[in-house]
């Protein structure tokens, strides 16, 4: 079975290494039945007023019933909705609304491990934020073009340049833009292989990075009126015993929430952040890490926050942005039949 959340806080755009523009995703999202979405590029915030602009204009048409309003079309004719809860499958075009929350992606180093905080409500303009994003850009750029040195020596042509011209002008370029390029190329079977073949630690593409603390990127994610989220906890390689030091440290620096649930998550692994939540007073997000059609996670699939956490779209921040304590997450369950099992990404 599918779910399908109309909340999703943790999604890429062609900004950085997401497949669709800001406009494209945003058209998904509707399409999807979302009511509100962060824009969380890696590292820069480039792609949200794009996407602002495009939910003002479709979030118009759909108060004027314009023909041409957005339509929601993930219920395929062979599927099976299982049940919605919190709302009705078929909504007024006012209950389709969608809201588009800024947000970022940092990549941070905390004792040799890569952890990614995700900035909830951000001001895209703040002065901090853009002094960090452009000292990111700078170690990410050199990083990249190491990266794509390496890869041409391997026999991959421009390597670096094509990746450049995947992606949106100034794009954060990322091991994933590397990883798809290597699967496109037809040298890994996919691009999760890319990565274990080229890119991971020990491969011969491979690049180490080092990121800015946690302090200081939660700090301007609070200077720049926003939330810090600790991103997919469990796709870290680290013991339980570290994830508990991070999660305080992270809560120390000012950080307020965790993301509880993500796509293609273990429902073991759910409940344990959601006990962490409990431990550490912190509030729960959600997020698809949605990047490309076609790969195993969609916009607002399989992610969902059970009642016994306070989730992160009741904090003030949040509520400016029309979402609150009133604001329901709405589930729609789904199961499709055989013969569309590879669009349904089950
Ligand atoms: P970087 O920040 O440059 O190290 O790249 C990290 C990005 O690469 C992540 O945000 C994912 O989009 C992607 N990524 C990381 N691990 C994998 C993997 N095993 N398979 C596919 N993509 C991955
Ligand atoms: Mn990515
Ligand atoms: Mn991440
Ligand atoms: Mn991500």
């Amino acid at each position: 079975m599918t779910i399908v959340s109309n909340i999703d806080f943790h999604c890429h755009t062609n900004a950085s290494d997401g497949g669709l523009s800001p406009s494209e995703l945003i058209d998904r999202a509707y399409g999807r039945g979302l009511n509100a979405i962060a824009i969380t590029d890696h590292d820069l915030t480039a792609g949200v007023a794009d996407a602002v602009q495009r939910a003002a204009l479709l979030n118009a048409k759909l108060l004027n019933g314009d023909a041409d309003a957005p339509v929601e079309t993930y219920i395929k004719e062979n599927a099976e909705v299982n049940g919605v809860d919190n709302g009705e499958l078929h909504r007024a075009p006012s209950e389709r609304t969608l809201i588009v929350i800024p947000g970022v992606e940092f990549s941070t180093t905390w004792y040799d491990e890569q952890i990614h905080i995700v900035g909830l409500g951000i001001d895209p303009n703040n002065d901090s934020l853009k002094e960090l994003e452009a000292k990111l850009k700078v170690a990410r750029t050199q990083r990249a073009v190491a990266i794509g040195e390496k890869l041409k020596r391997l026999g991959f042509d421009r390597p670096y340049e094509r990746c450049c011209e995947q992606a949106r002008e100034g794009a954060s370029i990322t091991r994933g833009n590397y990883a798809r390029l290597i699967f496109q190329d037809g040298k890994a079977k996919s691009v999760d292989d890319a990565f274990h073949k080229f890119l991971r630690r020990g491969q011969d593409a491979y690049v180490k990075s080092v990121w800015g603390p946690i302090e200081e990127t939660v700090e301007v994610i609070k200077a720049a009126g926003g939330i810090a989220v600790l991103a997919h906890p469990r796709r870290y390689k680290i013991s339980n015993m570290r994830l508990r030091k991070l999660v305080y440290e992270f809560k120390k620096a000012g950080g307020e929430a965790i993301e509880v649930s993500s796509s293609q998550q273990r429902q073991l692994d759910r409940d344990y952040l959601v006990q962490l939540c409990h431990k550490y007073e912190m509030l729960a997000s959600l997020g698809s890490d949605f990047h490309n059609e076609g790969f195993h996670r969609d916009l607002g699939q399989n992610i969902d926050l059970p009642s016994d956490v306070t989730p992160v779209w009741h904090s003030p921040i949040l509520e400016r942005y029309g979402m609150g304590a009133n604001f329901k997450q709405r589930l729609v369950h789904i199961t499709y039949k055989k013969e569309d099992a590879t669009s349904a990404s089950e």
